[in-house]
């Protein structure tokens, strides 16, 4: 495992990896923890998830720096995605027993009802993009419905994934209810396949998505599968073209573009396309790369040199099929993983472009006819994660919402996630649901009880 700056490719760490007896050490040890957190009360365990918030704010600068140098994104994007870790622990401890509560049922039975009842030991296969967020996003909810958890972090992140396990640590959880596993990507099927494992989630792209559901398959484990997305922003005729191409420029470049719901392809309706793109240009312009520190800086750098490779070849590889570069396009010379802020016009179908995500500063456009043309363009895609639509009559922005084949749809808003509502894809952008009552019933035996 090892952690390199990618703003200035300096290595900070390398960490070795276990070998298989230190992962079955691991995987004994939390195994013998999970009866008796599954026996805890939704009390116990919402006191302790609140003190792991608490001790995520109490942190904040030590955690938000440590993000910052091993992934690259900014300072304050670091710090926001703590607060909002923070916020998804406190969501769920008060409200996992609510979800989670026994329902009754009339049935030819005196009793009957059924009730949602931990399955175990969950393994958490994480990505480095928002490396706190995804894992305490799951988490949370693991832990408050009573299963164990163990974490395979992105192995460029190893210095979050022993943090995060030292937040529940220092919240007061009991010894290894919550472990990280320091394992290379060669061990995950043995974790897959070993019987203390109930079940598996994933955030990360479909490649990795395909060989973890086989292997889960294999093993007859449940998956939930939180893949990748090209998102479409929808710009309308009657869209406010200002807020349209600010809310844009920020949703393709947070995180340095590296967002599975950032905005990514940009669906321009004809009569609106030149002043929208003049506009979102402007925007798009003013990023400042720099240090990912520093307050001033607007632009952070990929987080390893092999996706910034990847992602120009994407780029080079487009341009060469028709596309038309209208800004940067290309990597920053220097030292660290930059990539100019870019966007791409006259995408068409067959480029990589237009049918691979680009994980990186890079917006595309594709040009519609109109509004119907507009849809069936967001929707021509193999991914169907979020799409947003923009226009000043919030009906029409609702029946779009409702046409589009995606999991999370936002009229004239930014998507994002939130606690309160469920996050997931469809198509090629997975299946299962993350937060809200529906992300914590994905790990539970709902079981019926049915008495005479
Ligand atoms: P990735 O390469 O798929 O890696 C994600 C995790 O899976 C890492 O821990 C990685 O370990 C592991 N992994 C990779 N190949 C594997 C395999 N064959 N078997 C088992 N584990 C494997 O993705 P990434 O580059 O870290 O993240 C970017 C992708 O994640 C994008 O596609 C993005 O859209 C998606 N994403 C989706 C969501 C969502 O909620 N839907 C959220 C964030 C990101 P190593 O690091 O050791 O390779």
């Amino acid at each position: 495992m090892e952690s390199i700056n990618p703003a200035t490719g300096e290595r900070i760490a390398d960490i070795p990896a276990w070998d298989d007896a230190g992962l079955d050490r691991a995987l004994e040890a939390v195994a013998r923890a999970t009866p008796a957190w599954r026996d805890t009360g939704f009390g116990e365990r919402a006191r302790l998830v609140r003190r792991a918030a608490a001790e995520l704010r109490a942190r904040l600068d030590e955690y938000a720096a440590l993000i910052t140098r091993e992934m690259g994104k900014l300072l304050r994007e670091s710090r926001a995605e703590i607060e909002k870790c923070a916020w998804g622990c406190e969501y769920y401890a008060d409200h996992a027993e609510e979800f989670l509560r026994d329902e009754r049922i009339a049935t030819d039975a005196g009793t009957s009802y059924v009730a949602c009842q931990p399955l175990g030991t969950v393994l958490a296969i994480m990505p480095w993009n928002f490396p706190f967020w995804q894992v305490f996003r799951f988490a949370a909810t693991a832990l408050m419905a009573g299963n164990t958890a163990v974490l395979k972090h992105a192995s460029n992140v190893p210095g979050c994934a022993l943090a995060i396990e030292d937040v529940f640590r220092r919240a007061g959880f009991p010894p290894d209810v919550f472990r990280a596993l320091l394992i290379p990507t060669a061990l995950v099927e043995r974790v897959i396949a070993d019987r203390r494992i109930s079940a598996v989630t994933l955030t990360g792209s479909d490649g990795a998505g395909r060989h973890v559901a086989a292997a889960a398959g294999k093993h007859l484990k449940k998956t939930v599968l939180e893949l990748g997305g090209s998102d479409a922003f929808v710009v309308l005729e009657d869209a406010d073209l200002e807020e349209a191409a600010t809310v844009g420029a920020a949703a393709r470049m947070q995180n340095a573009g590296q967002s599975c719901i950032a905005a990514k392809r940009f669906v321009l309706v004809e009569a609106v396309a030149e002043p929208f793109l003049a506009r979102f240009k402007e925007r798009i312009r003013r990023l400042k790369p720099g240090d990912p520190m520093r307050e001033e800086t607007t632009l952070a750098p990929l987080a390893r040199e092999d996706l910034r490779r990847q992602l120009h070849a994407q780029v080079t590889d487009s341009i060469a099929a028709g596309a038309k570069p209208l800004l940067g396009c290309e990597p920053l010379p220097g030292p660290g993983f930059y990539y100019a802020p870019s966007i791409l016009d006259r995408v068409r179908p067959g480029m990589r472009a237009y049918e691979e995500e680009l994980f990186g500063p890079v917006a595309i456009v594709l040009r519609a006819r109109d509004e119907a043309d507009a849809l069936r363009l967001a929707n021509d895609s193999r991914f169907g994660l979020g799409a947003s639509v923009w226009t000043r009559d919030p009906a029409k922005g609702e029946r779009l919402a409702r046409a589009f084949e995606a999991g999370s749809c936002f009229v004239n808003g930014m998507v994002k996630s939130d606690p309160r509502l469920p996050f997931g894809g469809v198509k090629d952008s997975g299946y299962g649901r993350e937060l809200s009552a529906h992300g914590i019933r994905e790990f539970v035996n709902v079981k019926t009880v049915w008495v005479r």
